[in-house]
């Protein structure tokens, strides 16, 4: 019988205190909305919560019994050891899949998960912040929506998208596309994962044919209709069978789990269970089957580009293991967050997200409400709340994304903070945000591509951001590596805050959500970026003109 992963509901505590609770509910819930939580995989092929099981029960154990003025340590999913630090200090702080520069390889990972000595925590795995395909979907709307306004006058009315993987984060594309008012074509290899998404509100139609999907979306956009259309396929074969036919989409990209050869990619002429057995009996046949399908993938998506499709990169490697595999012209597709988000990123606005630890949903309509009351000219944020509100199921504990920036973060979270001890909502509510965020993440092929001063590579950064969030008395604290087919391509940082309604957490959210986007801000100002030098003269933030004035 399949275990169903249930988060605790309503305002009894279990541990001795919110800030733990809140810790050990995120936890069940990354589970709860997870891909495979009976293997702790959370999303991107292996991105996991713990480490095995039996740390599984030791880091619950250490959340109900953990004292407000102590620290759960966990190293890659496993707790080793609680320290008496005091009442602000961060309740858990994590440091997940961390390995040294020369030995940062897939195949050493590989070995060392095996000895079960490390894991990998994706981004908002392992320190359970993950909340379900939500986490991605405004950053994929985003996307689409700078498209538009670039290349189709603002409106993708009519127009085609093409992409694939419909998993963990991928799943968000289907239900983004239609948002944006587009026809998207979605190709998965796993027919459970369309099913999942069709179930979960994210994805309207599955077609079992390359005709039957084709027919589907021309109709749609004949009619300039929205429709989100699901194709059971390989893209490796799909995407060049429909190149061939002469069919150009309006827009094209890829989102499975292309950047791990061994655990992600589905490689052409292989069932899930084919390419199961070959992880032990094969690796090394199996990583280059992958990437030589990966490049037929990738060409055909430079075969598009050059008939006129805008292609991006949606952040999965895919272009880095073409090249490898010999594909010269990979890095012609951008990539998304260099294309489309780096003026937000420079202003430190990115994917910002809360959670009603109560499981009641009223609590977010009502954090709605706020927004839209409060930030009723910045388009970034109403819209989207309206939009999230009409069409975003909630998965696991109810949950919102939107993308806020400096100061914004910090007054959102001190009213939820109000809202909780005067009552008006059911239970406290926790503050994260994904890593793919302004000063928390270095990944020269994903997020810091290309920056404009050449320090793509620095992950100097993310551990800075890491540490000022601990001085910043953030509840949760972590540092994460890439595991498997991200090994050593990526450094990154999260935070978790709860606002409980206490006085003591409107300090901490005050302090960690104000420096946390301050860090990201600084980041970019340090890089050149004038929307960051911008906001760091606006808001006063860190007086890194003047410092930098004394110290050149
Ligand atoms: P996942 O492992 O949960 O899902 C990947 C899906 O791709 C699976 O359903 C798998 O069956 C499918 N797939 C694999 N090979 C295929 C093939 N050849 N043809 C068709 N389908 C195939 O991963 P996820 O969490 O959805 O993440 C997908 C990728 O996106 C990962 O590389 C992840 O790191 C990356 N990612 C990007 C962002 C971003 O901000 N852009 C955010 C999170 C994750």
């Amino acid at each position: 019988m399949k275990k169903t992963f249930e988060v605790q509901s309503g305002t009894t505590l279990r541990c001795k205190g919110w800030r733990q609770e809140a810790l050990l509910r995120l936890l069940e819930n990354v589970l709860a909305v997870g891909e495979a939580p009976e293997k702790l995989i959370v999303y991107a092929a292996m991105g996991r919560a713990a480490r095995d099981w039996p740390a599984y029960n030791a880091i619950v154990e250490a959340l109900l019994t953990l004292e407000e003025d102590q620290t759960l340590i966990v190293q890659s999913g496993k707790p080793i050891g609680i320290l008496r630090t005091h009442s602000q200090a961060p309740i858990v702080i994590m440091a997940n899949c961390n390995m040294v520069g020369q030995w940062a390889k897939a195949e050493n990972f590989y070995a060392l998960e095996q000895q079960n000595l490390i894991c990998w925590g994706g981004l908002t795995a392992g320190d359970w912040q993950y909340i379900g395909s939500q986490g991605v979907i405004q950053g994929t709307y985003e996307i689409f929506c700078r498209i538009a306004e670039r290349h189709f006058d603002n409106d993708l009315r009519g127009r085609f998208i093409l992409t694939a993987g419909l998993g963990g984060m991928g799943g968000a594309q289907p239900l983004a596309g239609r948002m944006a008012n587009a026809a998207i074509l979605t190709v998965e290899v796993n027919p459970e994962r369309i099913e999942k998404r069709i179930k979960a509100g994210f994805l309207e139609r599955r077609a079992d044919t390359l005709d039957e999907a084709l027919a589907l979306i021309a109709d749609a956009q004949a009619r300039r209709e929205p429709i989100s259309v699901g194709l059971l396929g390989n893209a490796a074969e799909i995407y060049p069978q429909i190149l061939a036919r002469g069919i150009i989409p309006d827009i094209v990209t890829d989102q499975t789990s292309a950047h791990d050869l061994v655990y992600g990619y589905v490689p052409l002429g292989h069932t899930l269970e084919q390419v199961a057995a070959r992880r032990t009996s094969d690796m090394e046949g199996l990583m280059n089957d992958s990437r030589a399908s990966i490049v037929q993938h990738v060409q055909a998506m430079l075969g598009f580009q050059d008939r006129g499709a805008v292609v991006f990169d949606n952040g999965n490697l895919i272009r880095t293991h073409a090249r490898q595999g010999g594909v010269e012209r990979a890095f012609n597709i951008p990539v998304f967050t260099e294309a489309f988000l780096r003026p937000l990123f420079a202003r430190a606005i990115g994917p910002f997200r809360w959670i009603a630890l109560s499981n009641d949903a009223d609590d977010i309509r009502k954090i709605d409400d706020f927004l839209l009351r409060r930030f009723p000219d910045n388009l970034i944020v109403s819209n989207w709340i309206k939009l999230a509100r009409q069409y975003v199921p909630f998965e696991g504990l109810p949950a919102r994304i939107a993308w806020l920036g400096h100061g914004e973060r910090t007054e959102l979270a001190l009213e939820v903070n109000r809202m909780v001890r005067d009552g008006e909502l059911s239970g406290p509510v926790a503050f994260t945000r994904d890593h793919l965020d302004a000063g928390a993440m270095a990944h020269p092929n994903i997020m810091t591509e290309n920056m404009r001063d050449g320090s793509d590579a620095i992950a100097d950064w993310p551990l800075l951001n890491a540490m000022i969030n601990c001085s910043s008395c953030a509840d949760l604290v972590a540092i994460h590596s890439g595991g498997g087919g991200y090994s050593g391509y990526m450094t990154s940082a999260g935070v978790t805050v709860t606002a409980d309604g206490s006085v003591a957490a409107d300090q901490r959210l005050q302090l960690s959500m104000t420096n946390d986007t301050a860090s990201g801000v600084l980041r970019y100002a340090d890089a050149g970026y004038e929307e960051a030098l911008d906001e760091v003269e606006r808001k006063q933030i860190g007086r890194i003109d003047t410092a930098a004035a004394r110290y050149q």
